[in-house]
C-alpha cells in the first residue's frame, strides 16, 4: 500500500478542471455546484460541450487497442496502484465529498472505505475462457471481449462508490473509460480523475464535468461502445432511447422502492436498531434503502413505537456537525420535490408516527427534512407507491403471507427487497417469492464487489459488479476451431 509521500500531492480546494489524455482540461465557461449543508456555491467546474466530449471520445478510442492488449494482470495492477492513490488522498477527497454531497463525516467516510475496497477487490476478478466441447473434430470456446469507449454516468448520491465502481470493472475487463458525474455532484470526480492521470496510460481514463445536456452528448456519440448508467428510472428510459440510434450496449441501475417484510417472531428490540439506519440512511437517499416497511400486525404497534424512538435518536446536521448522522437532501430540485410529498401529509390526512410536515424557518439555510414515519397509510397513497428519496417512508400493516407478496411486488420497482424471521427457511422461502434484484433475509445492506447489484423491471437492465458486471463491460465472442477438414 502506498503512502501519501508517494504520490504527488492533489490540491483538493481549487483547480477543477477535466481530465482528458491525462492533462487537465478547461472550458471556456464554468458552473458551480452548490453545498447543500449552506446553500453556498462551491468551486467552479467545467462546462463541458461537443468538443470536450469529442476530444475525450477519440483520446479513448486511441488508447484503447494498447490496453486492451494487456493482460488482466498488468491491468489488475494499475487498479491496486490507483486505490493505493485515493487512499493516500483519502482526507481531501472526505472533505470535498462531504461538502458536495451533504454528507455528514461518517457516511462521507463509510462512502470512501467501500469504494477504495471496491476497486481493489475488483482488480482480483477474471474472466476465464468457457470451453463448451473440445472433440477431435471440433472445439468451440465462448470468449469475453472487452468493447472500446465505456462511458459511466453517475448520480449525485454516492458520487464515489458508483463512479469507481463502474471504472473498475470497465478497466479491468480492457476497455477505456470516460466518467461523467452528475452536475450536482462532479468534485470528486474530477480530483479522482486527476489521481487516476498520475497511475493509467494517457486515454484510459478521462472525467468530464458538464450539465444536463452532457449525458445526451455521450448516449449519441457513435465511438462510444457503451453506456453504464445509474440514476431515475424515467432518466434510464431516455437513455435507453438515445442508446438504440447507435446499438450501444447498455447496463442501467435504475430506482428502487425496497419492501422490507418483518414477521411476528423477530426480537423487535434488535431489528428495529438494524432496519432505522437501513430505512433512513442518507436521508432516504439510496437507491436500496428500505422504503416500504410491512410489519406483522402482531407485532406492529411495539415494533412502530421502538422504530420511532430509533428514528428519534438520530441526529440531522451539516457535514461540519461531527454527532450527525443523517444530512441534508442533496439539491434544491430534489428537495423540492421530497417537500411536495411531506404535503400530502395534511391534505390526505396520513397519521404520522414521528416527523411531520417541515415547518418555515426562516433565514436557515440547507436542505433539510425532519425524519418522517407515515403510520398505515392506503396501499395506493404517493408516500407507498412512489420512490420519495428523502428522509419520509411509511410502515404498513400485513398478517397474510400471500396478501404481503402480492402487496410487496405490486409496483413497476424491483432493486432489493428484504425478509426478517428467526424462522431462517421460512424468510428464504418467503424472499424468493420476491420480484426483486437483490433479496435478503435478516437484513437489507449486504453488498460485495463481487455479487452482481442490479434491478429487475425498472429498476435496471443488466447487472453491476461481480463477474456477472464484469461480462457486462465485454462482448461475448463464439470461437469456433475446426480441427479435421
Ligand atoms: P438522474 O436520472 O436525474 O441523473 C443521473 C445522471 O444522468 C446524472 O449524471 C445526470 O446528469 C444524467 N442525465 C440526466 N439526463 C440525461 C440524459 N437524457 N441522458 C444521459 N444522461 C442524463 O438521477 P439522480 O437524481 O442523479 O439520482 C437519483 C436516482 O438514482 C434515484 O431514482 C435512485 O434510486 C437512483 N439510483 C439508483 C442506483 C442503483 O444502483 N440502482 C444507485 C443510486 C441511485
Amino acid at each position: 500500500m502506498g503512502s501519501a509521500a508517494d504520490f504527488p500531492k492533489i490540491d483538493f480546494t481549487s483547480n477543477f478542471q477535466n481530465i482528458i489524455n491525462n492533462a487537465l482540461s478547461s472550458t471556456p465557461e464554468t458552473r458551480q455546484a452548490v453545498d447543500p449543508s449552506t446553500e453556498e456555491l462551491l468551486y467552479h467546474v467545467p462546462l463541458s460541450k461537443q468538443a470536450d466530449v469529442d476530444k475525450a471520445v477519440s483520446v479513448a478510442k486511441a488508447a484503447f487497442p494498447a490496453w486492451k492488449a494487456l493482460s488482466y494482470d498488468e491491468r489488475a495492477g494499475y487498479l491496486g496502484r490507483y486505490a493505493d492513490a485515493i487512499e493516500a488522498n483519502v482526507s481531501g477527497l472526505q472533505e470535498l465529498l462531504m461538502k458536495e454531497a451533504g454528507k455528514p463525516v461518517s457516511n462521507a467516510a463509510g462512502e470512501l472505505q467501500f469504494a477504495i475496497a471496491h476497486v481493489r477487490e475488483t482488480a482480483k476478478l477474471r474472466i476465464e475462457d468457457d470451453l463448451i466441447e473440445d472433440t477431435e473434430e471440433r472445439r468451440a470456446t465462448v470468449r469475453y471481449l472487452p468493447m472500446g469507449v465505456g462511458v459511466g454516468i453517475i448520480p449525485w448520491n454516492y458520487p464515489v462508490l458508483l463512479g469507481l465502481g463502474k471504472l473498475g470493472p470497465a478497466v479491468l475487463a480492457g476497455n477505456t473509460f470516460i466518467w461523467k458525474p452528475s452536475p450536482f455532484s462532479p468534485y470528486t470526480a474530477l480530483k479522482l480523475g486527476e489521481i487516476a492521470a498520475q497511475i493509467f496510460p494517457p486515454g484510459v481514463v478521462q472525467v468530464l464535468s458538464g450539465d444536463e445536456s452532457l449525458g445526451p452528448l455521450f448516449t449519441a456519440h457513435p465511438d462510444v461502445a457503451k453506456i453504464s448508467f445509474t440514476g431515475s428510472s424515467a432518466t434510464g428510459k431516455k437513455v435507453m432511447q438515445a442508446c438504440a440510434s447507435t446499438l450501444k450496449r447498455l447496463t442501467l441501475e435504475l430506482g428502487g422502492n425496497d419492501a422490507s417484510i418483518i414477521y411476528d417472531d423477530v426480537d423487535v428490540a434488535q431489528v428495529v436498531q438494524k432496519i432505522g439506519p437501513m430505512a433512513f440512511m442518507h436521508s432516504g437517499q439510496i437507491c436500496m434503502d428500505i422504503k416500504r416497511l410491512y410489519v406483522h400486525e402482531k407485532i406492529y404497534d411495539e415494533f412502530l413505537a421502538a422504530f420511532v424512538q430509533v428514528v428519534k435518536s438520530f441526529k440531522v446536521g451539516g457535514g461540519g456537525d461531527p454527532e450527525a448522522f443523517l444530512g441534508p437532501v442533496q439539491n434544491r430540485m430534489q428537495f423540492e420535490k421530497v417537500k411536495d410529498l411531506y404535503s400530502e401529509i395534511g391534505k390526505q390526512k396520513w397519521q404520522v408516527a414521528t416527523g411531520g410536515e417541515p415547518v418555515a424557518c426562516d433565514g436557515k439555510k440547507g436542505f433539510f427534512l425532519p425524519p418522517t414515519i407515515i403510520d398505515n397509510p392506503p396501499d395506493d397513497s404517493r408516500i407507498v407507491v412512489e420512490e420519495p428519496f428523502g428522509p419520509i417512508m411509511p410502515v404498513l400493516k400485513w398478517s397474510d403471507e400471500d396478501e404481503v407478496v402480492r402487496r410487496a411486488n405490486n409496483t413497476n420497482m424491483g432493486l432489493g427487497a428484504s425478509v426478517w424471521s428467526n424462522d431462517i427457511e421460512k424468510a428464504e422461502r418467503l424472499a424468493r417469492r420476491l420480484e426483486a434484484g437483490s433479496t435478503w433475509v435478516n437484513s437489507h445492506f449486504e453488498l460485495s464487489p463481487y455479487v452482481p447489484f442490479g434491478g429487475h423491471k425498472w429498476s435496471g437492465v443488466g447487472m453491476d459488479w461481480g463477474i456477472v458486471g464484469l461480462k457486462g463491460w465485454c462482448n461475448t465472442q463464439a470461437s469456433w476451431v475446426r480441427k479435421k477438414f
